[in-house]
């Protein structure tokens, strides 16, 4: 069974919450004491930047240590705990290895379960309707959608997330990096490369 327990955002609890949000954010901006825009800036921060770099430090290092690889294949949790990244969201993931064969793609189709230690808050489209109901109907369709064709010979399996178990894909080293450290092959991984919804980025630099 798919079973989400009470300790994520549900959608009730969000709407409470992101009601509860906006009126302390209305109250604290007409008393003056912040400014939204720097509000914006820090939620940009941690949707952005602060999560995803996370997951991009695990697959860079996975594409780069053999060793490290292979424990996160059968131990993603601990593989990433042993990286520093642990926490709420976070206590059972598995990783998803891309290969030329199958291309993985993770959605949670009850509510938004999503693994938070390695990428942040998810995205909004990651809570729509309309993305929980067509990724498992027609990933591809919405795969196209988000810009991404895949050889016909590649087989999309597409994962359901659950308050039990998160999913972390490991997107397909780009070619032209042999060589390249992980801190340079981390900048090609971005968040929705790790979702499922997005490659890494090309090692050329782009037009
Ligand atoms: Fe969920």
């Amino acid at each position: 069974m798919h079973d989400h327990d009470n300790d994520h955002d549900h959608g009730s609890d969000l709407d409470e919450m992101t009601a509860r949000v906006r009126a302390l954010e209305t109250i604290l901006t007409r008393k003056g004491l912040v400014d939204p825009a720097a509000v914006d800036a820090i939620i940009d921060t941690y949707q952005n930047k602060v999560g995803p770099r996370n997951g991009a430090a695990v697959v860079a290092r996975a594409w780069t240590d053999p060793a490290f690889a292979d424990h996160l294949r059968r131990d993603a949790t601990a593989a990433i705990a042993q990286m520093g990244f642990t926490g709420r969201q976070g206590e059972h993931m598995q990783a998803l290895f891309n290969s030329a064969d199958t291309h993985h793609m993770v959605v949670c189709t009850l509510c938004s379960c999503y693994p938070w230690t390695v990428l942040g808050v998810p995205p909004v489209w990651y809570k729509s309707p309309a993305y929980r109901s067509r990724a498992v109907r027609e990933p591809r369709a919405v795969l196209a959608d988000f810009g991404v064709t895949l050889p016909a010979g590649q087989a999309v399996k597409v994962w359901d997330s659950t308050a039990e178990l998160r999913y972390l894909v490991i997107p397909q080293r780009p070619a032209g990096t042999e060589g390249w450290d992980a801190d340079r092959l981390a900048a090609l991984v971005t968040r929705d490369s790790m979702i499922g919804t997005g490659l890494a980025l090309s090692a050329e630099p782009q037009p």
